[in-house]
């Protein structure tokens, strides 16, 4: 891979995930209380929309810091709804919903964007400005939150080096692959070094083979550091990598194995 430039290392790993245990991981940080330090941590969790439409109920969910988990589950499942009450776009009927310890729905509007930015969000489509550079996407993430100007280019070569677009830089997304446009929404996602990253159905329009370079790339940056929470329907990727599994059914967990395959098999 393309290493990040020495001197701005992204934050390292303070817990390395041993081999799959028999329990899932979720029962084994249950067990040992490790859920205290997760980076996310839903606590019975319920979601019902104004019109009446239940699309969570009663989740449990702890996400330590340095895990790489694909949540699946079929159209209608609520995985949209849960990376949205992270978000902070929707809030939660009953339950917590706690990044970093901090439940999200109780802190002061003052100190969103303060939550704000321990997330990097990926949407499937891109969700690009059009008439900003590859560079200028990237350093307009950091421009909003108000980081000092001579902070922004150091910062974006960095992420442009890691998701391998520095020579792309002054591009626009219209002279880009659907591949390198979600690379640069990555970069974007990562520049301000969030605790967590949050992908929506991350390769929902690319082909297959750059589906795979995607996530490769997403799994890349997780072993740089960084929580990884990926949605997708992408049944061969989610079976082939044997990573944490967490499935929704019907707004309840009805799955969540430490090396999962996207179907229960057997
Ligand atoms: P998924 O992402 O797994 O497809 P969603 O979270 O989008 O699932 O949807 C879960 C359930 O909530 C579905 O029944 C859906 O129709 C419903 N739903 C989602 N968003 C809204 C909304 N804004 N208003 C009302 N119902 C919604």
């Amino acid at each position: 891979m393309t290493a990040a430039p020495t001197g701005t290392p992204l934050r390292p790993l303070t817990r390395r995930l041993g081999p799959a245990a028999p329990e899932t991981r979720h029962q084994a940080a249950a067990r040992d209380g490790a859920g205290s330090n997760a980076v996310l941590r839903l606590e019975d969790v319920s979601k019902t929309y104004p019109n009446g439409r239940s699309a969570l109920r009663n989740v449990d969910l702890i996400v330590p810091e340095g895990d790489f988990v694909f949540l699946v589950g079929p159209s209608g499942a609520g995985k949209s709804t849960l990376l949205r009450l992270i978000v902070r776009d929707e809030l939660a009927t009953n339950g917590r919903v706690l990044l970093d310890g901090e439940d999200v729905a109780r802190v002061p509007r003052s100190r969103v964007p303060h939550i704000r930015r321990k997330l990097g969000v990926v949407f499937q489509d891109y969700k690009l400005l059009p008439r900003k550079t590859v560079r200028e996407n990237v350093a307009f993430a950091l421009e909003v939150t108000g980081t000092p100007h001579k902070r922004i280019g150091p910062a974006v070569d960095r992420v442009l080096a890691i998701v391998g677009l520095g020579g792309h830089a002054e591009h626009l997304p219209t002279q880009l692959s659907g591949g390198e446009q979600q690379r640069t929404a990555i970069a974007r996602a990562l520049v301000h070094d969030p605790r967590l990253i949050i992908a929506d159905e991350p390769t929902g329009n690319l082909d297959p083979l750059i589906s795979w370079e995607i996530i490769q790339l997403l799994l890349r940056i997780n072993e740089l550091g960084v929580t990884v929470l990926v949605a997708t329907h992408q049944a061969d990727v989610v079976t082939a990598l044997r990573r944490r599994v967490v499935a929704l059914d019907e707004g309840r967990i009805a799955r969540d194995e430490a090396t999962g395959a996207y179907h229960r098999e057997g």
